[in-house]
């Protein structure tokens, strides 16, 4: 039994070094990838549902590594916050989006843009002065971007937050609440920030044929509809919940069953055939 702990001990600390040695790796790997151009954005339509029309699109990156092939937001996202490096890369994401709107624009597909930004991000100094500046520089109209924050940006430092959100509110930004009902969210925050979009996250929906589930998504819908906001269901995947979301008047949606992300030529091709 000693033997077996040793070995086991011996296990442990080999597939700690390992984890370790690999996130070392993906904190390097993923700065010199902004070099060498191997992040992109997909882009996800945002649907009116009782139109049924492409009213917006959400970028969302994409890492494709020519040696580790695809590595998930989920995964280098949360360690780019860590590190430092979402500064450097939400920057990158910023001016991809905002290029790509105004190349769309050009074609005629003059659609709105949500850009995901991180609370390091937000909070950084720069942020909204070189945001404001951008918009300014490339003529671009402000009512036609949204920029994505989730509700735990709230918790610490809620007075910048605010200050920033306000700044970007007030120069004509559209902000989305996104992940909605998962965090640790206070009803509160619903007033004290400027928030034009409500974005339920898809635990809810998945649970909606539950007598609980739907009570909580039509709930969440009529909350933010009386706050004058906009509610929109994300990851609808069947004609049911598609169904379910008219009929307790949810504003929009996003999800598979409409189109997965697609690159902006992919876009393209669905935007002119829809
Ligand atoms: P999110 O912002 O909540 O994005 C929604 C995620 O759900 C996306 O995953 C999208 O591809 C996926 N999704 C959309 N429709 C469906 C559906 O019908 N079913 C299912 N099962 N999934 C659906 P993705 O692209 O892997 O992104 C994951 C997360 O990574 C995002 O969650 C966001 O938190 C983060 N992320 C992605 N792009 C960016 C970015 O440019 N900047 C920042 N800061 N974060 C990003
Ligand atoms: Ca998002
Ligand atoms: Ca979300
Ligand atoms: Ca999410």
């Amino acid at each position: 039994a000693k033997k077996l702990g040793r070995n086991q001990y011996h296990f442990f600390t080999e597939e700690l070094n390992q984890i370790v040695q690999n996130t070392i790796n993906l904190d390097k790997d993923m700065r010199q990838a902004l070099i060498d151009n191997e992040y992109c954005l997909f882009y996800q339509p945002k649907v009116d549902l009782l139109t049924s029309k492409i009213v917006g699109v959400e970028a969302l990156i994409r890492w494709i590594s020519p040696t580790k092939g695809f590595i998930a937001p989920n995964v280098f996202i949360p360690l780019a916050e860590e590190n430092g490096f979402i500064k450097e890369l939400g920057n990158w994401i910023v001016e991809e989006a905002l290029n790509q709107h105004l190349k769309w624009k050009e074609m005629g597909i003059d659609i709105n843009i949500s850009i995901n930004i991180s609370a390091k991000q937000l909070l950084d100094k720069s942020f909204v002065p070189k945001f404001i500046n951008t918009l300014e520089n490339k003529n671009i109209n402000p009512s036609k971007i949204d920029l994505e924050i989730t509700e735990y940006m709230f918790m610490e430092e809620s007075k910048e937050t605010k200050n920033n959100l306000n700044k970007l509110h007030d120069f004509g930004v559209t902000i989305s609440l996104d992940d909605f009902g998962t965090g640790y969210s206070s009803l509160s925050y619903l007033k004290k920030f400027p928030i034009d979009y409500l974005k339920v996250d898809k635990a809810f929906l998945d649970d909606f044929n539950s007598v609980d589930g739907s009570i909580f998504l039509e709930t969440i819908v009529k909350m933010g509809q009386m706050l004058k906001m906009k509610v929109i269901a994300e990851g609808v995947e069947t004609q049911e919940q598609i169904d379910y979301l008219k009929s307790i008047s949810c504003d929009q949606y996003q999800g598979y069953y409409f189109s997965k992300p697609l690159s902006s030529k992919d876009f393209e091709k669905f935007y002119f055939k829809n």
